[in-house]
């Protein structure tokens, strides 16, 4: 193996060196391998509902969603035949909610315009909505026995350590260089069993923080691991956290709350589902100003408002504190598309972004709190 220089790239393996590789991993997989209900299957459609389920999300997580998830839909025809609320209502809590509307055109898509007949190659997958060189990889060699390679962030994370990759892995020059290596270990295996090998060393043997060498069936070979590199492997790209300040506006009217729904095709991290009216707060503009013009937007007026409580929310590398208000809405216009007037305990049959269900439950808590 190589000694690569600093951000370089190195030198993919030798086809001989790839199969003594390959082995060893598939070997490993065999007896090590966790019985995912994933892998219990060779049906397109459930390795793709998985596979979609996965990113960036925990396999313990995914496991319940994913079974709820194919009992309600339990066909790609099924799924396209559903309705976005509906599509959006079981996935309600697993976050990315893009994933699911992305999931749901998809099928739409391939009863329209393929006949429901599966696409056989990735070109032709990627470009159904959502699915990107990985998704297709996979999807084709674990479904179709197809010699495409599917690098995950586990997958990639074992290939820049084992052959000492050290530039940071979203670089095009990066990607391409795995993909390469990856196609190498292909070349004498089952493919799905090989990529889901080099997946599941990097989720259990191969970790982010702690990589378990001494256990590892490619030690002996691994780059990183004979440099003492393995924890500066892959190398990081730094991006800031970035803080910001919303607003959210409970307008209440004969005990109803308006709630809006997301453009579903829109850029919102949310889109599709409701929300209660919400704002970024800019440095230069007042609460009580963003508030109005809030209301307004939704052909209301309202009086003082009141602030409840504060509230923070996580997503991606955005860091939002949320000020919470309360405003009775006096003036009302015409009902507009996307909104609705909502009791409390109506909310749960609408799918509703995580941070406001929150808010809402802290609410209903409040609202019972004051007639004790
Ligand atoms: Fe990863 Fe260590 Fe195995 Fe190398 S030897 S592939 S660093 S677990």
């Amino acid at each position: 193996m190589t000694d690569a220089p600093k951000r370089s790239l190195p030198e993919l393996p030798e086809p001989g060196q790839a199969h003594v590789l390959a082995e060893k991993l598939v070997r490993w997989y065999a007896r090590h391998r966790r019985p995912l209900p994933w892998r219990r299957t060779c049906d397109p459609y459930a390795i793709w509902v998985s596979e979609v389920m996965l990113q960036q999300t925990q396999v313990a997580t995914v496991i319940p969603y994913y079974q709820r998830f194919l009992k309600r839909f339990p066909t790609p025809q099924a799924l396209a035949r559903a309705s976005a609320d509906d599509v959006l209502r079981v996935w309600q809590g697993l976050g990315y909610y893009r994933r699911a509307l992305n999931l749901w055109s998809a099928c739409r898509r391939l009863m329209q315009r393929h006949r429901g007949q599966w696409p056989q190659d990735r070109q032709s997958w990627c470009r159904l909505p959502g699915v990107g060189q990985y998704t297709a990889g996979a999807i084709l060699s674990q479904a179709f026995g197809q010699k495409v390679p599917a690098v995950d962030a586990n997958a990639a994370r074992v290939l820049a350590r084992l052959f000492g990759l050290q530039i940071p892995l979203d670089r095009s020059a990066a990607r391409r260089w795995l993909v390469q290596a990856a196609e190498r270990l292909l070349e004498r295996q089952t493919p799905g069993e090989c990529n889901q090998a080099l997946m599941e060393l990097g989720a259990l043997v191969c970790t982010p923080a702690e990589p378990r060498c001494p256990t590892c069936p490619l030690a002996s070979e691994c780059w990183a691991r004979q440099h003492r590199r393995a924890s500066a492997i892959p190398v990081k790209t730094r991006r800031p956290i970035v803080c910001r300040e919303e607003v959210a506006l409970l307008l209440h009217r004969r005990g109803r709350f308006l709630l809006t729904r997301s453009d579903p095709s829109g850029t919102d991290p949310w889109p599709g589902l409701w929300h209660f009216p919400a704002a970024t707060l800019r440095e230069s503009t007042s609460a009580r100003r963003v508030l109005g013009q809030l209301a307004h937007r939704f052909g209301c007026r309202i009086g003082a408002a009141q602030e409840l409580f504060g509230m923070q929310y996580r997503i991606t590398r955005h860091v939002v504190a949320v000020r919470v208000f309360q405003a009775q809405a006096h003036r009302v216009g015409d009902r507009r598309e996307g909104t609705a007037w909502l009791r409390l305990s109506d909310l749960c049959r609408r799918p509703v972004c995580a941070p406001h269900l929150r808010i809402a439950r802290r609410l209903g808590r409040l609202a019972r709190r004051h007639r004790q």
